[in-house]
């Protein structure tokens, strides 16, 4: 993309509850603009951040086999009612009418509606075990919306639903999602740790939290120093320095953000919602289940919020708006415009995902437009160009290298 075409700005203009610098550099470098309280658009840097999550969340989960689809956020009443979650659920239910005076919820979760769309269908153990999924906008009436997309009413989150006609299909599905969950939280370029989880509001037996770590993250995890143990401090009310429950090492604590959490539902909304199968015996049983969600926006937010400078985001390298900034020194020079261009035209058709700043701009301006938008490697096509010569830089080094074009090159393929 030509940066003339980009909507990108940077403002010094950042709200006053932007304490974390990650939720400054969001608003200063034209990720997002906010709305109103917990409510953002994502301007075009923003956006492409998300679709690349987006793209990893897919990838890991069509391999395990999960299927995407998309189920409204306008909900009726009366599936809430028949889970019991619409008098359960208090006050982060957005609920409205419409003109006809039928109560609706903008759903904050999609356990009644996908439960709604099996039921009846997924009838029989031949057709089980089965895992959907969606990427769909979820609102929630946060009591304290903070930290920019970290906890907003309105945010993106990836959730799925396993369906299985044992507990053994049901443990593999767990797993093989805890898997997934792994690979797509370190593609996302995160320091993070799955941990025991309490199940909530949503009900079931079993759950994993992924925390991403970090000094800004709302829960605290408590962990061995010597083992694996690591659960939510709401499930282990354990103090630093005690001996751990597995009786290896000594606890410690550490503050992480949810980015993910995986659950084993069982058969709490299938039991009060009468989706059921026949088993192999012709008996009907209500489906085993599971729900695994993802915050998308969150995990953004929380990848800032680990990968930034003063000057910043560092993003890592799957997630990043851009692979490659272009940055001619002088854009009214031709001999520097049209190297530059040819680098942007190669590199763009050979598929990788790169931005030329035509602007006509100080070099100063570009290049801390450049820090700000944050790309992994950056190219400045100088004096030099004319002699085969650029510099290279990458994102996460303090020092740019000399290189000819060609070398160049070959070190961003
Ligand atoms: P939290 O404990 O932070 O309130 P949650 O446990 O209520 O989160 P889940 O119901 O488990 O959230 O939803 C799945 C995922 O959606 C969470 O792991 C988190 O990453 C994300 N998420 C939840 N609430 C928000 C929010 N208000 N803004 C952005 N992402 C959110
Ligand atoms: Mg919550
Ligand atoms: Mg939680
Ligand atoms: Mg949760």
């Amino acid at each position: 993309m030509k940066q003339s075409n980009l909507f990108a700005y940077t403002t010094k203009e950042v709200s006053s509850d932007a304490t974390a610098l990650s939720h400054q550099l969001l608003l200063k470098g034209a990720y997002v603009k906010q709305i109103a309280s917990g409510i953002y658009s994502y301007l075009p840097l923003g956006l492409r951040v998300i679709r690349n999550i987006e793209a990893i969340v897919r990838e890991e989960l069509e391999a395990i086999g999960a299927t995407e689809m998309l189920m409204p956020a306008l909900q009726p009443k009366e599936l809430w009612d028949e889970s019991g979650r619409w008098a359960a659920y208090g006050d982060e239910l957005m609920r409205l009418t419409d003109r006809n005076d039928r109560e609706f919820a903008l759903g904050p979760t999609h356990e009644e509606i996908i439960t709604y769309i099996v039921r009846n269908v997924l009838n029989s153990y031949k057709k089980l075990p089965l895992t959907l999924f969606q990427i769909q906008t979820k609102y929630r009436d946060e009591m304290r919306p903070r930290f920019g997309l970290m906890r907003g009413r309105e945010f993106i989150m990836k959730d799925a639903y396993s369906f299985s006609s044992t507990d053994e299909q049901l443990d593999k599905i767990y797993l093989d999602m805890k898997a997934a969950y792994i690979n797509i939280f370190t593609r996302c370029g995160l320091l993070f740790r799955p941990v025991e989880a309490l199940t909530g509001e949503i009900g079931g037996s079993e759950s994993i939290e992924f925390m991403a770590l970090s000094e800004i993250g709302e829960d605290t995890i408590v962990y061995s120093t010597e083992s694996d143990f690591a659960a939510n401090s709401e499930v282990a009310d354990l103090a630093v320095g005690e001996p751990s429950p597995d009786g290896i090492g000594t606890i410690a604590h550490a503050k992480g953000i949810e980015v993910g959490q995986i659950f084993k539902l069982g058969t709490k909304y299938s039991e009060s919602m009468k989706a059921q199968f026949l088993d192999q015996n012709g008996r009907n049983q209500p489906l085993i289940m599971g729900c695994y969600g993802i915050g998308i926006s969150r995990v953004m937010m929380a990848a800032i919020e680990q990968n930034h400078d003063d000057k910043g985001v560092v993003w890592p390298k799957e997630i990043a708006p851009f692979s490659v900034h272009i940055v001619p020194v002088d854009i009214k020079n031709e001999t520097q415009k049209d190297i530059a261009e040819q680098m942007y035209i190669s590199l763009t058709e050979s598929g990788i995902t790169t931005l030329l700043d035509d602007r006509d701009e100080r070099l100063g301006v570009k290049l801390s437009d450049a820090d700000l938008i944050g790309s992994p490697i950056r190219i400045v096509v100088g004096r030099d160009a004319a002699e085969g010569i650029v510099e290279l830089k990458l994102r996460n080094a303090s020092e740019a290298m000399q290189n000819t074009i060609e070398d160049a090159k070959k070190f961003v393929f």
